[in-house]
């Protein structure tokens, strides 16, 4: 009686979807960035055991720089003040403030920079890229 070919067995579905199903965070506690299955609620930091709660879906994150030690914060849009965990400086979430970013005019590398900068150096290939240009900034005599 001929033995049947046991198939080999399938391995079980990973729990987590590739790539894709994951968000990212920073931690409150120390400035990690923590990557966390969508849907969770709260993600523990594996570095300093911190709890960060995970803002609901279609929040919006906003980023700034600290005023104090200049640190990239995030915080939800819309906030008039963050904390930074690391200089517990209050910074007020102004315009000013704020980080955009802009594509480099050269290599389309996208580049962060200052709200009210006037151009942005590219670290990659040095072109500078003007933040805004109008034409119409140019004087005519
Ligand atoms: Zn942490
Ligand atoms: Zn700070
Ligand atoms: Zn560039």
């Amino acid at each position: 009686m001929p033995v049947p070919l046991a198939p080999y067995p399938t391995p079980p579905a990973p729990l987590a979807p590739p790539n894709g199903g994951q968000s990212q965070l920073v931690c409150s506690g120390c400035r990690n960035l923590l990557l966390y299955p969508q849907g969770a609620k709260s993600v523990c930091c594996a570095v300093c055991r911190a709890v960060t709660t995970v803002p609901p879906p279609g929040t919006e994150m906003a980023q700034l720089i600290c005023g104090g030690c200049h640190t990239l914060l995030m915080y939800i849009r819309g906030a008039s003040s963050v904390q930074c965990s690391c200089c517990h400086t209050v910074n007020l979430a102004l315009e000013a403030n704020q980080v955009a970013h802009v594509n480099c005019g050269n290599c389309q590398m996208l580049l962060m920079y200052q709200y009210g900068a006037r151009s942005v150096k590219c670290a990659v290939c040095n072109f500078v890229t003007s933040i805004g240009a109008s034409p119409s900034t140019e004087q005519k005599a």
